[in-house]
């Protein structure tokens, strides 16, 4: 994260937002579909917010602060996040981020725990000394703290004390996929700057210029997207994973079906993510059910549209809260083989392909 921009989609509404910094609340909470760019959002805003000579109130690119933050040192830009993925942006990014990540090496270096995916509550802790710290020519001082949802019950807590007796100058920027699961006493102490999801023609623009080829289709398995189908585009084979185009035509055929193979096959990867495609897959079903168009596997569309004429509409949504009781208990399988084969096994109960009683 080298780069303190916004994304295109983000240009109109970071102006709107950042015209307002002589009065700004001192917590936001920015939130909105995972993958759209939030991260990406805050960090761009804090170089505006910081900036000593912003242009229509984004960040110049050229002073001192800006090229403080472009080199990921600025001395008032802190960002708070789990060191699991402050070990993942380092990956990412060879220069040094400065003064950040220095507590992520002491602390899982010295002591060989496991990395936390938890923001703890050290964290919240440590920043005391630097709200007394003197900002740069007497500007803002701005804290990320992403993803929010990694607060813990506890650091959650030790943030809220903070907001309720603010630092001067100092402006917290939380990002969140999904607000619900945070404290409700943290949330009211945040206003919140909600994010859209860009339109498919500005997306497919977008992911068009980055140079992703077939961008349609990435965008649909992405739910929409556009910063999480580059990731995913270049990070995986097919907008569709192959076993489940497989599933999804040996459920047309009603024959052919290798349930063992394939349970085989998805039980290397986490429940939680292949869950979350047959979800996807089940939700398609359902909108090709009410004669709209399919979300995230138009590739699919043949196999939905046999599949969507053989099921009844209360069927499809008992198997959809099926699916997500079973994503509930995911993480907490002992055989994961046999769990994938469970579920497998019920979708395709489901569609009349397998005598096996529907559980
Ligand atoms: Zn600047």
């Amino acid at each position: 994260m080298s780069a303190a921009q916004f994304f295109p989609w983000q240009v109109e509404v970071a102006q709107q937002w950042l015209a307002q910094r002589e009065r700004f609340a001192h917590a936001w909470l920015v939130h909105g579909l995972a993958g759209i760019g939030k991260r990406e959002f805050v960090f761009a805003a804090a170089a505006a917010l910081m900036c000593e000579s912003p242009a229509n109130g984004l960040a110049c690119g050229q002073c001192l602060a800006c090229g403080w933050v472009a080199k990921g040192n600025h001395p008032d830009l802190k960002r708070i996040r789990p060191e699991t993925l402050a070990l993942e942006e380092g990956a990412e990014q060879d220069e040094d981020e400065g003064s950040e990540s220095a507590p992520v090496a002491e602390v899982t270096g010295s002591s060989k725990r496991a990395p936390s995916k938890d923001i703890r509550v050290e964290q919240i802790r440590s920043l005391a000394p630097w709200f007394n710290n003197a900002t740069h020519r007497s500007g803002f001082r701005v804290a990320l703290i992403y993803p929010a949802e990694a607060l813990t019950h506890i650091s959650g807590n030790a943030l809220l004390k903070v907001l309720e007796e603010p630092p001067p100058a100092t402006i917290f920027l939380l990002v969140a996929d999904a607000p619900d699961r945070l404290l409700p006493t943290l949330l009211s102490r945040c206003r919140r700057l909600p994010l859209a999801t860009p339109s498919a023609e500005i997306a497919q623009a977008w992911l068009a210029e980055q140079k992703i080829i077939n961008a349609a289709a990435w965008l649909a398995a992405s739910g929409g997207a556009p910063v999480l189908a580059k990731k995913m585009a270049e990070t995986q084979p097919e907008p569709c994973p192959e076993w489940l185009s497989t599933f999804a035509t040996s459920l047309e055929k009603g024959s052919g079906m290798n349930v063992g193979q394939l349970a085989d096959t998805i039980s290397k990867e986490p429940a939680s993510l292949w869950i979350e495609l047959l979800q996807r897959l089940v939700i398609d079903m359902n909108l090709k059910a009410h004669g709209l168009e399919v979300r995230y596997f138009p590739m699919l569309q043949k196999s939905l549209t046999v599949l969507c004429a053989r099921l009844a509409v209360a069927q499809l949504s008992e198997l959809a809260d099926w699916l997500n009781q079973q994503r509930r208990v995911a993480g907490h399988t002992l055989n994961g083989k046999l769990f994938a084969h469970a579920v497998l096994q019920r979708i395709a109960a489901a569609c009349q392909l397998s005598s096996a009683p529907a559980r």
